[in-house]
C-alpha cells in the first residue's frame, strides 16, 4: 500500500510499504478514504518529539471503511462499518478508561515502560506518534491496523460527511476539551492564542459555551479572518501588543480564561521591546526561552483564572513562571484529548447543525501529494488552516 512515511527531519515521502495484518484478536484493519496532517504532525516533520525512526508511517486524523476483524471484536465492529478513529487508543478497560481518562490508557502503550522511563509513567498509545507512545503505524496511509479495535472507534452516521466527521478523531474534541477545561461563565472572556485547526475549534466551541467574548491571537491574516468569522474578536500578535489589546477588552483586568492552542513552536510574539518593562515583568514574559505563548498567558490572566494548554510539549525543559502563577491563583488543565469522552455530545451537535467542523478545511489532495502538502501545511501558504487527504 501507499503511505507517508518519515525518513528524518524535513523529510516525508509518500512510500509502498506493507499492506498491515491482525496481529491481536482485538484489532481491526480498516481501509482509509480520508485523513489529515495535524499541527501535531508538524513536531515530528521537525524533529522536535524524539523517538521516531525512519520507515515510520505518519498520521493520527483517519477514518475509513472497517475490512477485517479480529476473532475478539465480539460484533463491537463488522466488515463494511465506517469509522473515525481517534488518535488515542484506548483499551476500555483500565482502570483510566474507566474514568473517562483515555489520552493516559494504561494498557493501550505497547512500550509502557520506555514511556515509565522517560515520564516516569506511562501515556495512552497514540497512531503514528513516536516510539514512546507505542510506536504504532499512523493514518496517513491507504489501510490502518486498529489495536483495541473494539473500543477504539467512532461510528460515523449516514447523515455526516467525511469531512463533517473526521475531526471528531481529534481537533474538534481538542478544541472542545480545551474550552471545556475553562469551566466558561457568561461574563468570561476567553483569550485563544493560536488560530491554526486547533484554535479554530477551541474558538468555535468558547463561543458555543456561552463565553461574553472570545479573542483569538495568531499572526496568519487568513486565520485571523476564519477565526472573525467563527465569532472572535482577533489579535494580530505581530502589529499589535496582545498584553495591552487584551488589557483594553477587558477593562484592564485581563481575560478570566486563556487557552494555549499552539504549543512547543511558538513564536516570540512580543516583537518589539517595550522600554517600560521592568525586568520582573521580562522574567515572566520576555525571555527567549520557550515556551513563549504560556509565559505570556500567565502574565495577562487575570488572577483566579484558568490556564488551558490543548498546545503540545514534548521537551523537558520547558520553563513556566511558577512564581506569578502561583500568587495569582491560577489553575492549570492540559492534556491530550481524551477523545471519547466527547464522542456523543459533538456527533449530536453536528447532527444538530450547530457547528459544521468541516469549515477549518481549505485544501483537500491525494495521498500522494502528501510530502508537499506538509510544506503547504506548515508554511501557511495559499491560506491553509487544513489539509485533508484522500486515498
Ligand atoms: P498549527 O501549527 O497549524 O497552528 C498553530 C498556530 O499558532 C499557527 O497559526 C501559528 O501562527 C500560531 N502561533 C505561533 N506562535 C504564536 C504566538 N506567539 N501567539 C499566537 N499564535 C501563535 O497547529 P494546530 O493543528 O492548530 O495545533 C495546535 C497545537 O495543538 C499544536 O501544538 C498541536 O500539537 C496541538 N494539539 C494537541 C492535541 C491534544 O490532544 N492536546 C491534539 C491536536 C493538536
Ligand atoms: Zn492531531
Ligand atoms: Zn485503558
Amino acid at each position: 500500500m501507499k503511505a507517508l512515511v518519515w525518513h528524518g527531519k524535513e523529510d516525508i515521502r509518500c512510500d509502498t510499504v506493507s499492506d498491515p495484518e491482525i496481529e491481536d484478536a482485538r484489532d481491526a484493519i480498516i481501509k482509509v478514504t480520508s485523513c489529515a496532517i495535524c499541527g501535531s504532525d508538524l513536531h515530528l516533520f521537525h524533529n522536535f518529539i524524539p523517538a521516531m525512526e525512519p520507515g515510520d508511517i505518519m498520521g493520527h486524523e483517519m477514518m475509513g471503511e472497517v475490512v477485517e476483524v479480529g476473532s475478539g471484536i465480539n460484533g463491537a465492529l463488522k466488515k463494511g462499518d465506517r469509522i473515525v478513529v481517534p488518535f488515542t487508543i484506548l483499551c476500555g478497560e483500565c482502570d483510566q478508561c474507566k474514568r473517562g481518562n483515555f489520552s493516559v490508557c494504561e494498557r493501550s502503550n505497547r512500550n509502557k515502560d520506555m514511556a515509565d522511563k522517560v515520564f516516569g509513567h506511562t501515556t495512552a498509545g497514540l497512531f503514528g506518534y513516536t516510539h514512546l507512545t507505542g510506536g504504532y503505524p499512523g493514518g496517513q496511509a491507504e489501510y490502518l491496523r486498529v489495536p483495541f479495535a473494539d473500543k477504539t472507534h467512532i461510528k460515523v452516521p449516514d447523515s455526516l460527511t467525511d469531512e463533517q466527521a473526521l475531526f471528531l478523531g481529534d481537533i474538534f474534541p481538542t478544541g472542545w476539551q480545551a474550552a471545556v477545561h475553562c469551566d466558561i461563565e457568561p461574563t468570561d472572556t476567553v483569550a485563544i492564542w493560536g488560530c491554526g485547526p486547533v484554535g479554530q475549534m477551541a474558538i468555535r466551541s468558547a463561543v458555543l459555551l456561552g463565553a461574553r467574548q472570545v479573542v483569538a491571537i495568531d499572526c496568519i491574516p487568513e486565520r485571523l479572518s476564519m477565526a472573525e468569522a467563527g465569532g472572535a474578536i482577533t489579535i494580530n500578535f505581530e502589529t499589535e501588543s496582545v498584553v495591552e489589546r487584551l488589557n483594553e477588552l477587558t477593562s484592564g483586568k485581563g481575560p478570566e480564561k486563556c487557552i494555549d492552542a499552539v504549543g512547543l513552536e511558538s513564536h516570540v510574539s512580543m516583537g518589539q521591546p517595550d522600554t517600560l518593562l521592568d525586568r520582573a515583568k521580562q522574567m515572566v514574559m520576555l525571555e527567549s526561552d520557550r515556551p513563549h505563548v504560556l509565559r505570556e498567558m500567565i502574565y495577562v490572566c487575570r488572577p483566579g483564572g484558568i490556564i488551558s494548554i490543548a498546545g503540545v510539549y514534548g521537551g523537558l525543559v520547558d520553563k513556566i513562571p511558577m512564581g506569578p502563577a502561583m500568587n495569582k491563583g491560577l489553575t492549570f488543565r492540559m492534556g491530550q484529548t481524551h477523545v471519547n469522552r466527547w464522542t456523543d455530545d459533538l456527533v449530536r451537535r453536528i447532527e444538530e447543525g450547530q457547528i459544521d467542523p468541516s469549515f477549518v478545511i481549505t485544501h483537500t489532495a491525494a495521498l500522494e501529494d502528501g510530502p508537499d502538502m506538509y510544506k503547504v501545511f506548515r508554511n501557511k501558504q495559499d491560506g491553509c488552516v487544513k489539509v485533508v487527504l484522500k486515498t
